[in-house]
């Protein structure tokens, strides 16, 4: 079967379906380009009057072909391939004939790419059909003249939001910006639409051929452009810290092209798609973004041998902050919730939690009142252990308090049926410890959700000592039947992302007990590309907190009879709390917080005097980095972890770690285990024992293999 079906009507007009063989979505790949060039032969004979592309598949065309991409090793073949595409494209809207993209789902990067070289894109009205050059996400440019048409087409402001951001657009946004032509309410209004277009457009010619074009809003050189040229960068690195090179390399091309010709301006953007294709950052992001995000949502850790299972009824202990937003999201994939606490007002309380967010959502046009209605009838907030029966899956969300997490657990449990799941959302105490409540400890599970829940993409399960593989596989159904992803970790204290975590903002609190001046620290934090610098962090999660988890800690390893070494960035947390300082929520700690504004306490380098020497940026930047890699790999060593995609997802989705270097353990692959190696020795020997590689890294190290 051809890539491309090219069905000729009795009206003249050419209709060419792409519906590559074999593969669920239509991608950009020699063979569909070789179609789309046979239709442009077809459409050079005499009496063919027009062509509409269009897709035989749910997509239009989903984007380029990542595997193909991923093979390349030199510059010559990526700015081959690019141009390759251009020149198919650049034939299709300048052969004479008007050509119409006919849109019916999904037109994504190279997708979009296609339908920018038709003369018009009339696409269904569909409200969850996306259009938009992502590219950017997994550190690429839109290499199949997206830059160069879409400045041509809405004005190079538009353009570079458009591929900088790399966000989606509804069919209403995309036509409200300017880059599609029409919208039709049907499949088949879309295609006769199509053909009216080709009717009253027999000569059509693309706006950037006509002798008198101008670019929407000016070129790159006119005094408007001038300006935006000026703050563009600044923004940019403001938002990345020149962190993600596709980011500077997408402002170039249409920076330059914006003053050149349309193929001039094609081939300086295939340059810089060729730049980016090998770039590290970007094998970084498609390493984890896309083959291992792939990979989970496949169900890479999920045990095989159980059947797929779907929650009907869901309970949730404790109505709290995260109580409320479990029942939110599953209440959204359309799950019955019992929400219950230890009042109706508190249960209640719960419920309002959905209700506010709804009634913003409604608001704001993106629910209806009668959507909103039906998911708050799915809320039923109770104090009734006896509403439980029934419920597929129990999650407790109650304080973190061992005797309270028991004493629900041993209610809930009087109730529920012999199958049904038990989950704890602890974000300390280790499960198999809390299993010990429960008479049926193999349906026993932990599921830590992060906060805020509705934002959050990632949940980590935590299979205690006694959960077996069944209970393992219905949590993993459950956390993607609302849409989560899942990773999966054994049990230890602190589990995986809590523990990573950890590291990071301790290193901060250590550097600063060091002598290094605050202001540097937070610096070196989101240089290091972390959504938060470390002190920040630290009183936001709260310093007491850290405090009384440590002292917990302490008490619970003494209770086993091992040893226990506090981070040295802990003296600094304890200092504060001395002082008073517990974080935001008291509106003091490492900063001073009045309303929404905040500025580091001046009395911090009383405290801790800087000292005269302060070490480089990079230094400390590195330094954060690596003290997360190095847990991580600990994680992985002693079987906390059970795989190095989890490691990766999960330190992207759970707590922000750096996205451009693809996750902690692609972080030592980048650079190198053996590099790594002797870096790690090197902070161990100037900073602690924290910071020894463990066994797996110094084994790569010596065998020249990378964590996989
Ligand atoms: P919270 O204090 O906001 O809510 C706890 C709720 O549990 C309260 O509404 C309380 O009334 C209710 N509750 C207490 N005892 C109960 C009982 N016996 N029966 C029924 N309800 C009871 O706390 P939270 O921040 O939502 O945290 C809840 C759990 O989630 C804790 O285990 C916490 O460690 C964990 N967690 C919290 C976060 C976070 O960022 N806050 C993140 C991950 C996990």
């Amino acid at each position: 079967m051809a890539a491309v079906q090219l069905t000729l009507g009795d009206d003249g007009i050419l209709v060419a379906t792409m519906d590559l063989p074999g593969r669920p979505m239509n991608v950009v790949t020699d063979a569909l380009m070789e179609g789309i060039a046979a239709a442009l032969t077809r459409l050079a004979e005499p009496g063919v009057k027009g062509l509409i592309l269009t897709s035989g598949k749910a997509d239009f065309c989903a984007g380029g072909d990542i595997d193909r991409m991923s093979k390349w090793t030199t510059p010559e073949q990526p700015f081959e391939a690019s141009m390759a595409m251009k020149r198919v494209l650049r034939q299709l809207e300048t052969q004479g004939k008007p050509v119409v993209a006919a849109i019916h789902g999904h037109a994504l990067g190279g997708g979009l790419e296609l339908a920018l070289a038709c003369h018009a894109r009339i696409v269904l009205d569909e409200p969850r059909l996306k259009l938009g050059q992502p590219e950017v996400k997994l550190g690429l440019l839109p290499g199949g003249g997206g830059t160069v048409r879409l400045s041509r087409l809405v004005g190079i402001q538009a353009a570079l939001q458009i591929c900088g951001e790399g966000g989606d657009f509804s069919p209403q946004k995309a036509l409200a910006t300017g880059f599609i032509t029409a919208l039709a309410p049907s499949r088949e209004a879309l295609l006769q639409a199509a053909r009216d277009w080709i009717a009253a457009n027999p000569k059509a010619r693309q706006p950037w051929d006509q002798p008198k074009f101008r670019f929407p809003g000016g070129d790159s050189k006119s005094p408007a452009m001038a300006q935006l040229w000026a703050i563009a960068p600044s923004i940019a690195f403001g938002k990345g810290r020149g962190l993600y090179p596709a980011v500077q390399h997408i402002m170039s091309a249409i920076f330059e092209g914006g003053l050149l010709d349309v193929d001039s301006a094609s081939v300086v953007e295939s340059r810089y798609f060729a730049a980016c294709c090998l770039s590290q950052t970007s094998r970084n992001l498609i390493g984890t973004l896309w083959y291992g995000l792939n990979a989970l949502k496949k169900g890479a850790s999920r045990p095989a041998g159980f059947e797929a299972r779907k929650v009907t009824k869901l309970g949730v202990l404790g109505a709290g902050m995260m109580g409320a937003g479990i029942a939110h999201v599953a209440a959204k994939a359309g799950i019955h919730v019992v929400l219950l606490d230890t009042t109706q007002e508190a249960a209640d309380k719960g419920k309002a939690h959905t209700q506010a967010l709804l009634d913003t959502a409604v608001k704001r046009g993106r629910s209806t009142p009668e959507k909103r209605d039906a998911l708050l009838a799915r809320i039923h907030p109770t104090t009734a252990y006896a509403d439980l029966a029934g419920c597929d899956l129990v999650i407790e969300a109650v304080f973190e308090d061992r005797e309270v997490k028991a004493g629900v657990t041993r209610q809930a449990e009087a109730v529920l049926g012999t199958g049904a799941v038990f989950a704890s959302n602890t974000s300390t105490l280790p499960i198999t410890g809390l299993a010990k409540a429960s008479a049926r400890p193999a349906h026993f599970i932990g599921l830590h959700f992060f906060s805020p829940v509705e934002k959050m993409p990632l949940v980590e399960i935590i299979v205690g000592a006694q959960t077996s593989d069944e209970t393992l596989a219905r949590g993993f159904d459950f956390v993607q039947q609302i849409g989560k992803t899942p990773i999966v970790v054994n049990d230890a204290r602190g589990f995986y992302t809590s523990r990573v975590f950890g590291t990071y903002v301790l290193e901060g609190l250590a550097m600063l007990r060091e002598g290094v001046h605050p202001r540097a620290i937070e610096v070196a934090g989101l240089q290091a590309g972390m959504p938060m610098p470390p002190l920040a962090l630290q009183d936001e999660v709260s310093l007491s907190l850290a405090v009384h988890v440590a002292d917990q800690t302490k008490k619970d390893l003494a209770a086993e009879g091992k040893a226990y070494e506090e981070h040295p960035g802990m003296a600094v947390a304890r200092q504060l709390c001395e002082a008073g300082r517990i974080g935001r929520k008291a509106g003091r700690g490492f900063y001073d917080y009045e309303g929404d504004d905040k500025h580091l306490w001046p009395g911090l380098t009383a405290m801790f005097p800087t000292a005269a020497t302060q070490p480089p940026l990079a230094e400390l930047v590195d330094r954060l980095l690596v003290a997360q890699a190095v847990e991580s790999a600990r994680c992985l060593e002693e079987g906390v972890l059970r795989s190095v995609v989890d490691a990766n997802v999960g330190s992207i989705f759970g707590w922000g770690f750096a996205p451009c270097h693809g996750g902690t353990l692609q972080f030592i692959n980048a650079v190198g285990a053996r590099a790594f190696v002797a870096h790690a020795r090197e902070l161990a020997a100037r900073y602690g024992r924290r910071f020894e590689p463990p066994a797996n890294a110094i084994a790569h190290a010596r065998d020249g293999t990378r964590f996989e």
